[in-house]
């Protein structure tokens, strides 16, 4: 099938604001001498986890931040995580906390994100930011959604008026990603697993948000001539070969712009943490960002 839809290349634009970040950290060394600093805590030895936080390093290391990782054996108990994120919280050199989820079982992961301080929520979960955000107020923004209004803005898509279908209320995606889009005036439809007739609804939108974890299943046949589609999925076809939640190539011949998967959001996820960690780095510094 012929493809007709411009592919949104999220490395690239990816790529452009992790250049504007290495400008911004530089201008805050150069000027207050504070040097922006993440700290990742990673407890136990799930596999992707320790991937993301390797890459989450690097990615550090790469736009100058400062890096600070803390590995904590899986039966780590909930008061050893607790001392060690209160410690952060009062680390001047720490200006963003990020504990990778999923956590071990035994651990109470929203008591750990609410004990984070709230400055330096880089994440964006912790119930302060999340109310910020639903409220319409500063606050760290969570960094996928974040990235995906930087793509729209990126292709210029005027969100005032447009019928925004997203796929998956899940707190760090799809709930996020609905005020977000609601803040740019969009009109917000959200659908889950209860949803009756996805494929209706995916029809009448202008914007199609896939958050789910399911291969392909949203069917390019679904997707409304010159709509936008963005396809937050990451999974595993059979073959072992990485694909999103939309069905890539009968989507691209309706749609007017799609992510590729990979290449698309995954990028832009680890750059907005990035751009949070030295914006938290100029509040503290007290540098206007
Ligand atoms: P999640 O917490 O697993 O939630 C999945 C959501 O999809 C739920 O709201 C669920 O509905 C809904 N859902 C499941 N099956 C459905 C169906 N058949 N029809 C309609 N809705 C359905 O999801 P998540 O953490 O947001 O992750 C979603 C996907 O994005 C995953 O593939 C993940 O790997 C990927 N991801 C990628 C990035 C990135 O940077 N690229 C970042 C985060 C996540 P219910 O609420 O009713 O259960």
């Amino acid at each position: 099938m012929e493809s007709v839809a411009s592919i949104i290349d999220g490395k690239k634009i990816s790529d452009e604001i992790r250049d504007e970040i290495r400008q911004r950290v530089e201008g805050l060394q150069s000027k207050t001498g504070v040097t922006p600093g993440l700290a990742v805590v990673l407890v136990g030895e799930n596999e992707a986890s320790q991937i993301y936080v390797r890459n989450k390093g690097k990615a550090c290391e790469n736009v100058g931040i400062q890096s600070f990782q803390h590995t904590l054996p899986e039966d780590t108990p909930q008061e050893v995580l607790a001392h060690l994120v209160a410690q952060l919280n009062q680390d001047p050199n720490v200006h963003g906390i990020l504990v990778q989820l999923p956590l071990p079982k035994a651990l109470a992961s929203f008591d750990v994100v609410a004990a984070i301080t709230p400055e330096k929520d880089v994440d964006g979960f912790h119930p302060v930011n999340v109310g910020n955000l639903v409220t319409g107020r500063e606050g760290f923004r969570s960094c996928t959604p974040f990235g995906i209004m930087k793509m729209l803005e990126y292709i210029k898509f005027e969100l005032k008026g447009k019928d925004a279908v997203i796929i998956g209320r899940s707190n760090i995606v799809g709930k996020p990603m609905g005020m977000m889009l609601l803040e740019k005036n969009a009109t917000v439809t959200y659908c889950h697993s209860k949803t009756h007739d996805l494929a209706k609804k995916i029809k009448a939108a202008d914007l199609v948000v896939a958050a789910v974890g399911v291969p392909e299943l949203v069917k390019g046949e679904w997707i409304k001539e010159g709509a936008v589609v963005i396809d937050v999925g990451m999974n595993r076809d059979t073959a072992g070969k990485l694909v999103g939640d939309v069905e890539f190539g009968a989507a691209s011949s309706r749609a007017a712009y799609i992510t590729p998967v990979p290449g698309g959001v995954g990028p832009m996820t680890i750059t907005m943490l990035l751009y949070n960690t030295v914006r938290s780095a100029y509040r503290f510094a007290g540098q206007p960002f």
